[in-house]
Formats: structure tokens, sequence, C-alpha cells
């Protein structure tokens, strides 16, 4: 259709050099939070591209440039593809995901990362835990594409906390073995989150054994203490 959309605008010249590599006109702009390294192109691209954005309703005054604010259940149109939005606050107040399920992809921004998750700037665990859960819901195979490239840095602190997960242990090997070659460990898939991410494993009893929860503590209060550990790593 000639639609294009960019997930975040943490820099305008990469996104610049990716469009002028396919010839192709910027359509949309689909900002998952406020954060300056998530909008910082916003207003530049705009007035380069007059490029609609699309923002989260509930940082609506914190979004440059938005023209659309969206929240839970909304459906964002690109070209013949449909992405109905989340709310997953926590990270901020009003973080959205974008999630094509008819693609199998989703776009969370910083609310889940390949073996961890965001930090809990405007929210607490329970409401973090509660937006982490919806990207868990979603079908296996389905795509993450989160927006930053923390994965070696968490896989450290996955290990310390979950050491005898087998499927980790194997992760953390094809990740190393992947930077070392340069090459990108984003996207991750639900799947292997839900085999590997600390952050998505409440239930897991090594986790639990290893933080100090009983087996009796709800799975929110298991995340909350797994992120409280993270953030002193
Ligand atoms: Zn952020």
């Amino acid at each position: 259709t000639g639609d294009t959309a960019v997930v975040d605008t943490p820099e305008v010249a990469p996104i610049e050099e990716a469009l002028a590599l396919k010839g192709w006109k910027l359509t949309h702009i689909l900002n998952t939070h406020h954060h300056w390294d998530h909008t910082g192109g916003n207003e530049e691209l705009k007035k380069r591209h007059g490029c609609k954005i699309v923002g989260p309703k509930n940082e609506r005054e914190r979004i440059p440039g938005i023209d659309v604010a969206v929240g839970e259940n909304d459906v964002i149109e690109v070209g013949s593809f449909a992405a109905t939005v989340f709310d997953t606050p926590g990270h901020t107040s009003g973080h959205v995901v974008y999630h094509f399920e008819s693609e199998r992809k989703v776009f969370v921004g910083d609310t889940l990362f390949a073996m961890g998750c965001g930090r809990l700037f405007e929210g607490d665990a329970p409401t973090m835990w509660n937006s982490v859960r919806k990207i868990m819901a979603m079908p296996g195979d389905t795509e993450v594409f989160c927006a930053h490239e923390y994965t070696q840095a968490n896989a450290k602190f996955a290990l310390s906390v979950e050491p005898d997960n087998d499927e980790l242990v194997s992760r953390v090997a094809e990740v190393n073995a992947a930077r070392e070659a340069g090459v990108p460990t984003v996207p991750t898939t639900v799947a292997k989150e839900l085999a590997t991410n600390p952050f998505c494993r409440p239930h897991s009893a090594g986790l639990r054994a290893t933080i100090g929860m009983s087996a009796d503590a709800d799975d929110a209060a298991v995340f909350a203490e797994t992120r409280r550990r993270k953030d002193n790593f």
C-alpha cells in the first residue's frame, strides 16, 4: 500500500537510511512510551515526511507531535496490517505495546526485554507483572521486538537466579556467540521468554528457592522480589 511505520524514534539518521535503502516514505510513527530515546525523532520526522504520530493516550501530553492517542483494545491500521493496542503500564504510567496478531509480531518497547523487563519508573511491581502477563498470553511463536539490546547483561542476572534452568543455560551460550559475532538477539519470542526470562517465570520452583520466596507466595510478590534483586545486581 505504500504505508511505512517506524516503532519509536530514538534517532532520525538511521531511520532515514533504512527508508532510503527501501525507497519507502514514512507514513506512521507508533510510539510505545514518552521516554526521549523513543520519541526524540518524532518532530523532525514529522516535519520531513508529514507522517501521523500514534502514541499512548495516558501519556498524550508527553509525546511530541502526537496525532492519534490510543489505549487498551484500540486497533491501528498500517497499510493492510492491523495492530491491537495493549496498555502495559509499569516502566512508564501509560506505556503501550502494538500487537500485529496476524503477523505474529508484538512491539513491546521497554516493557519486556530478552531475559529481562523494564525498570519500574512510574509503576509498582504488581502493575508491571500484570503488563508482562498480557504479552506472555500471546501465542508462543509470536516474535517479540523489544527496544534495547540488553540481552547479555540480562542473561547474567537470569543465570544468577535460575542456575539450574537448562534451557536458560543453553540460551545464554547462544546469545554470547551471537554477540561475539556482532549479531543482534532481538527479536525474541514469547516461548523463549516463558522458558528463560525470570520475570516471566515467578511460578518457577528453582527461582523461588534461589531468591528465598516460599512455594505459596503469589506470582506478583515473586516478580517484585526478582525486580528488586535485579535493581541491585
Ligand atoms: Zn523507556
